[in-house]
């Protein structure tokens, strides 16, 4: 009996721009899906590109950006925020038309911004999020798995080719992820509080506690029980991502601030007040939003 004829994967030759944690998830989850005949990446550095090349991630990785994106047909930028541009610049010229062109970045608005204004004509920007990731970061970090169950945002332009959006929309769901498509901005509103404000409060925290404790020092290291230990997690992210998610998320970063600020001190106050019922009364509140969240398998 004759073999069924293969079905054609989705992509003939898919280019990511940055081979790290998500570049290289993807790469892995692309691959398990059948998506694409040919994966390649380009990075910044050699050394990252051996390890890519070692860890067999894609087809092949070099450090060319321009020249991984020739005939591509699906292109994903996915270095940090503040690179996104640059890169979009360096592979313009070799973007084919038709090309699919989307980011990963955990900011939408100022990515657009810098990115658009490099794409030529005939090529569909498609903005994306993925809201998956740990606080390891490199190729090494890379698993096939890292979207499966979770969210990726698309954050479509007035301008963008439906077809393009559905069809960037089927490869995120094959790589495992929910859907959802927001307004850049809406997107940047809610992952300042869902996301980067956790981020900078694990920060400050873990900062605060390593300025506090001078000869306590490794006294707060020895007993750092469940809830210091799970700020430190955090708290050990790709530096470099995190500075570009601030730096590029200033104005919905702020407004949460100022919002986070103002609670602060009222649980302040009711602690120096002694006023055990507000404490309580959030507690129980946002024990609820726990529960909720197990509900919805997000936790
Ligand atoms: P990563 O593991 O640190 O990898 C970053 C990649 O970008 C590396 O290949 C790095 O190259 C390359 N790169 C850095 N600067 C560059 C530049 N100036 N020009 C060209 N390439 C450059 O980072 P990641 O965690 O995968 O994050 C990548 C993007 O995904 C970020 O925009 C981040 O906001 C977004 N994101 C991250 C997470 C997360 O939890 N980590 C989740 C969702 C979305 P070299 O190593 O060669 O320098």
């Amino acid at each position: 009996m004759s073999k069924p004829p293969e079905a054609k994967p989705m992509f003939d030759k898919i280019a990511l721009i940055g081979i790290g944690l998500i570049g290289g998830s993807i790469a892995l989850a692309a691959r398990r899906g059948g998506f694409a005949r040919t994966i390649v990446a380009a990075t910044r550095s050699a050394e990252t590109a051996a390890t890519a090349n070692r860890l067999k991630l894609v087809d092949h990785c070099g450090t060319d950006l321009a020249a991984a994106c020739e005939d591509a047909d699906l292109v994903i930028v996915c270095t940090p925020v503040g690179a996104c541009g640059e890169a979009a610049r360096l592979i313009a010229p070799a973007l084919k038309p038709g090309c699919i062109v989307s980011d990963v970045g955990s900011v939408k608005q100022a990515v657009v911004t810098a990115m658009q204004p490099h794409l030529p004509a005939g090529v569909h920007f498609v903005p994306a999020h993925p809201v998956a990731g740990t606080e390891n970061s490199g190729p090494e970090a890379a698993f096939a798995e890292l979207f499966d169950g979770r969210w990726c945002i698309l954050t479509p332009l007035a301008g963008s080719d439906p077809s393009a959006v559905d069809k960037l929309e089927a490869f995120w769901k094959g790589l495992g992820s929910l859907i959802e498509r927001l307004d850049p901005a809406d997107h940047d509103r809610i992952l300042a509080i869902t996301s980067h404000l956790p981020h900078l409060i694990a920060y400050t925290i873990v900062g605060t506690a390593d300025d506090l404790a001078g000869h306590l020092n490794s006294e707060v290291l020895r007993f750092a029980a469940g809830g210091f230990r799970d700020f430190t997690r955090i708290a050990s992210s790709d530096p470099t991502m995190w500075r570009d998610v601030f730096l590029n998320n200033r104005e919905a970063v702020l407004e949460v601030l100022q919002r986070f600020q103002e609670d602060l001190f009222y649980l302040q106050r009711a602690i120096r007040w002694g006023e055990g019922d507000k404490l309580f009364d959030l507690f129980t509140r946002t024990r609820e939003i726990r529960r909720a969240l197990i509900h919805l398998n997000q936790a």
